[in-house]
């Protein structure tokens, strides 16, 4: 027989699944003999059964009317006794706390008759009138689907007719006439009577919350918060207490801790003679719990000494409701409080301090998300702002200056001091100037990973994509709102790369203090949240089995990097070394006409990229440095045919004109690129080879520990990695023999082609390291071209729930974890020593980090920014394994 309903008196907080997050925790205080009102809890189970089978579990009727008995004999009264009537509230309450997205039924038992009884008993007839009017109100709107306003409307008129502002306000006679009225909008409206019959009040209202479960709202905030639809809702049903029985009444709500802030110290609202959600719906000015100190001396101590308790218990920042009955103290209900991830962090600092909780504990508490919130510069809470659009939040933080629409002009104002936005349709490899100095970067085109994402990203930049309520005109300068108001180059401009919001004008920015003492900088002496985030990264460098490293290409990049705590850099991209002015030697290098023109363009780049690398080097000294030979499609190096006509040397046009035929392609992304341009390019895996090793040697001269490690990027097949690397050997043996000095090195490769990953023992013979690049790995095992499909379906699959969430985003544990999975275990039965790692996007991805650490990886590699969050993450992934 199944047990579908338990008495507070017989449950405790282990069994929130069934008893639901509400029903465990009020078993939970009871246990701890606190003053808690009695009732008893329906379990989920009898939901999930109610909901699949529209209607109720057999039994259920028996289980609920012997445990009312039960409440009844223990309470001395019975529901809705037209003599002295029992009351009830109906509280609904799931495992995973949904805060106000379900129902509650107050002072259930209520009728013509027992709302007489209640007035004789209690002596107060104004009391009992408030409360009938409040269930009739609350079982119109949430029984029977009526609309709220009804009720409000009928409410706020009376009050205009009596002259008066607020609902205590009015005198019984009043609210005797309310509840006429309100009876009668429910027959007029529902097409039904109230019910009379307080068991039949109670079967109804027992049945609304089961269906609470399904409204609109309720599934919406689950989709979010990714709370499974089928957990079902428990439903508790208790003894109502009174806090709106005058004066000596009131409830109130209150946390343990400050939930914005982390501070110290109990925190709260009270309002007196109110019932239920008056004191959260604002009707009335609250006052505080020092307040209540003098309104109620004794039950303000009570209430101090149970919170303090609650904390003991749950170890945890509490959170509170409670109500004073004529001086009674009782409590509603508690939970373990949300809180913001400032105070995440100084909560979990404050109780290692109070030895409540140890280290490890502390990690767990705080999440890789809440320390990149963090880290990003916000809106000054204060400044008022006007939103003008909203596209997808790409890169977090807040940025505001002028809007420029292109990098160029970027990059001009930048260079005389000014603040600038870069406001693009969607950006390229050209964009990336503006975008370094750019403060924030908008797109009207393309979701979280398209390349203004990714690469906004990489930078730290803040970025909001996909803004398509814009219409931006590049050549016009300027972009047009949905309202059609125009905003020009020049104007002010503000947006929000957190929640993709897109201001007006100027709202002031300020600083993350956290980013500044992570980086490096000294923080403001005392400052508690720093030192928490610095203790809580610091233990979790200790804890922690992956190492972190950056993707970084800049020897600023490094250095930031290195300050934030990379152990290396797991990617280095030597393309983006070739843009810009430079680009021009690349193509000298494509439209050469001989082996001289070639050898003269490679010696060119030859000097520019050893100079590069010494830095990266010499920034990362000590540390290892895994840089990528040259991998994007060519042709992504020339000019658009269309900016051909610039072209001042005939010769020079003719011949670039007849390389952007040649190197066209259908499809770039599974064209000539990576590994393979080593086999038709002569000569430019050599000159990159060099270029690393000479920087070595300059390094070594200097007294310092280069360790660099060469990657061949996009290798299918093991003969492919044989030739290349046997080319980078002969390159090291001849500087070192030019030179007299060996420098030592790595050579691996890149596994982001499926057939990699499932040929790894073949490739590892021939390799010392791999990283797994993620990015085109997913792309490839989806057959996802990620630009593509970022701007096309990919938003209508999450939408449609055909996928979780984004492939880019998190790693498809399934799919091409399954293909990390194997690279790694062929790769390391063929080769014991080989070192492995992560570099794609997801290295920085919570969800990611903890499954790259659970397969055994060695390291992951992420940009700059997000080297603390991987830290923290690699932490916790070794202290949640189950
Ligand atoms: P929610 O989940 O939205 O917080 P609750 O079930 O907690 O809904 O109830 C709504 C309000 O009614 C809360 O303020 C709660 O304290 C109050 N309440 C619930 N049950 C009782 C009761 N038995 N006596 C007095 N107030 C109650
Ligand atoms: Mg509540
Ligand atoms: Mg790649």
């Amino acid at each position: 027989m199944t047990r579908y309903v338990h008495d507070f008196a017989d449950g405790d907080m282990t069994q929130r699944d069934r008893l639901g997050g509400k029903g465990a925790n009020l078993a939970e205080m009871t246990k701890l003999g606190l003053p808690v009102p009695p009732g008893f809890t329906i379990t989920t189970d009898a939901c999930v059964a109610y909901l699949d089978r529209g209607h109720e579990p057999d039994g259920l009727a028996e289980e609920v009317g012997d445990h009312l008995s039960s409440l009844e004999a223990a309470m001395g009264r019975r529901l809705g006794d037209p003599r002295d009537p029992l009351l009830v509230s109906v509280r609904s309450g799931a495992s995973q706390s949904m805060p106000g997205m379900m129902e509650t039924v107050l002072n259930v038992g209520l009728n013509d008759r027992s709302v007489a009884g209640l007035a004789r008993a209690s002596g107060d007839e104004r009391f009992a009138a408030d409360s009938y009017r409040r269930l009739l109100h609350m079982f119109g709107t949430t029984v029977l689907g009526l609309v709220d306003s009804a009720f409000v409307e009928a409410l706020d008129g009376l009050k205009h007719e009596r002259g008066v502002t607020e609902d205590i306000q009015l005198d019984a006679a009043d609210l005797r006439q309310l509840i006429d009225t309100y009876q009668r909008i429910i027959s007029a409206k529902s097409g039904r009577d109230f019910p009379q019959d307080p068991r039949e009040q109670l079967a109804l209202s027992l049945r609304a919350v089961f269906d609470s479960w399904n409204t609109e709202r309720a599934i919406l905030y689950r989709r979010q918060e990714g709370i499974p639809d089928d957990l079902g809702t428990a439903v508790t049903v208790q003894a109502m207490v009174f806090g709106n029985r005058g004066p000596s009444s009131g409830s109130g709500v209150a946390f343990t801790r400050d939930p914005a802030t982390g501070r110290r110290g109990a925190y709260g609202d009270y309002l007196q003679n109110a019932q239920g959600e008056d004191v959260v719906a604002g009707i009335r000015n609250t006052v505080s719990l020092a307040d209540l100190a003098h309104i109620d001396p004794a039950s303000h101590d009570e209430l101090m000494g149970i919170m303090e308790r609650l904390e003991k218990h749950y170890r945890d920042l509490c959170d509170i409701e409670f109500t004073i009955d004529d001086g009674k103290l009782w409590m509603l209900q508690t939970r373990v409080g949300k809180r913001t991830a400032e105070a995440a962090f100084r909560i979990a600092d404050q109780m290692v301090d109070e030895g409540v909780i140890d280290l490890d504990e502390a990690l767990r508490r705080v999440t890789g998300s809440q320390l990149a919130q963090l880290m990003f510069p916000q809106f000054d809470a204060s400044s008022p702002r006007q939103r003008i659009a909203r596209g997808v939040g790409a890169s977090p933080g807040a940025a505001s200056g002028e809007v420029v629409f292109d990098s160029a002009t970027a990059t001009k104002l930048a260079a005389e001091g000014r603040a600038v936005i870069l406001v693009r349709r969607e950006t390229t490899p050209d964009d990336l100037p503006g975008m370094s100095v750019a403060r924030g970067v908008l797109t009207s085109r393309g979701g979280k990973t398209s390349h203004a994402a990714v690469v906004a990203r990489g930078m730290g930049r803040v970025c909001v994509c996909g803004a398509d309520e814009l219409d931006i005109d590049i050549t016009g300068r300027r972009m047009t709102l949905p309202d059609g108001t125009i905003v020009r180059e020049h104007e002010p401009l503000s947006i929000d790369g957190t929640t993709g919001e897109v201001f007006s004008g100027h709202v002031p920015v300020t600083d993350s203090v956290v980013m500044r003492a992570l980086g490096g900088g000294r923080a403001e002496s005392g400052d508690e949240l720093v030192g928490a985030v610095r203790r809580l990264t610091a233990h979790a460098d200790a804890v922690r089995r992956l190492s972190v490293r950056a993707n970084a290409d800049t020897a600023e990049d490094a250095t930031n990097a290195r300050r934030l705590g990379a152990e290396g850099i797991g990617l280095c991209r030597t393309e983006h070394m070739f843009l810009g002015p430079r680009r021009r030697l690349i193509e000298d290098l494509i439209v050469a006409e001989d082996a001289d023109g070639q050898r003269a363009a490679l010696d060119a780049l030859l000097s520019l990229q050893r100079e590069d690398f010494t830095a990266i080097l010499a920034a990362m000294d000590g540390l290892p440095v895994t840089i990528r030979l040259i991998d994007p499609p060519l042709h992504e190096f020339l000019p658009e045919a269309d900016d051909l006509a610039e072209e001042p040397d005939p010769r020079r046009k003719q011949r670039l004109s007849a390389a952007l035929d040649r190197l066209r392609e259908q499809n770039p992304m599974l064209g000539l690129r990576g590994v393979r341009l080593g086999f038709t390019i002569p000569g430019l895996v050599r000159m990159q080879a060099r270029a690393v090793f000479e920087a070595g040697v300059e390094r070594l001269r200097a007294g310092g520990d280069p360790r660099p490690e060469i990657m061949v990027p996009l290798v299918s097949t093991a003969a492919e990695l044989r030739v290349i690397r046997e080319e980078i050997e002969t390159v090291a043996e001849d500087v070192a023999s030019e030179h007299g000095i060996a420098v030592g090195y790595r050579i691996g490769t890149m596994i982001e082609v499926p057939r990699a990953a499932l040929t790894a023992e073949d490739i590892a013979r021939f390799a010392d390291f791999f990283s797994f690049g993620t990015n085109d790995l997913t792309q490839l095992t989806w057959g996802f071209s990620r630009d593509d499909v970022e701007a096309s379906f990919l938003p209508t699959y999450l939408d449609r729930g055909i996928l979780p969430i984004s492939p880019f985003e998190t790693i498809d544990v399934e799919g091409v974890g399954a293909l990390v999975r194997a690279g790694l275990e062929r790769g390391r039965s063929a080769n014991a020593a080989l070192h492995l790692g992560v570099c794609g996007e997801h290295g920085g991805d919570p969800a990611s980090v903890r499954f790259f650490d659970e397969i055994g990886l060695d390291y992951v590699s992420c940009s700059p920014y997000r080297i603390p969050v991987a830290r923290l993450e690699a932490a916790r992934a070794v202290l949640m394994d189950p």
